[in-house]
């Protein structure tokens, strides 16, 4: 549940265009800042965060609070 509500449908709720990353030009996805932007890889790491998704975004992940935390502290939250 939390994979579709994060980088996959927030823009189209909020009625605006998709966010695109500063760095790489596509649009600011889950899947993008974890597994293939170079902007966050330092970051990510900082928070402890797997990079694979399943285990990060699991309804059982011991990571929710720390991948919300990184959200926020980037402000990517409102983005995606
Ligand atoms: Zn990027």
């Amino acid at each position: 549940m939390i994979k579709r509500g994060l980088g996959t449908h927030g823009y189209l709720m909020a009625q605006r265009p998709q966010t695109l990353c500063t760095l790489c030009n596509t649009p600011i996805t889950i899947k993008h800042l974890f597994s293939s932007c170079p902007l966050y890889s330092i970051p990510l790491n900082r928070f402890n965060l797997p990079p694979n998704l399943s285990q990060l975004l699991s309804d059982s992940s011991p990571h929710l609070t720390n991948l919300f935390l990184f959200l926020r502290l980037h402000n990517l939250l409102p983005q995606i």
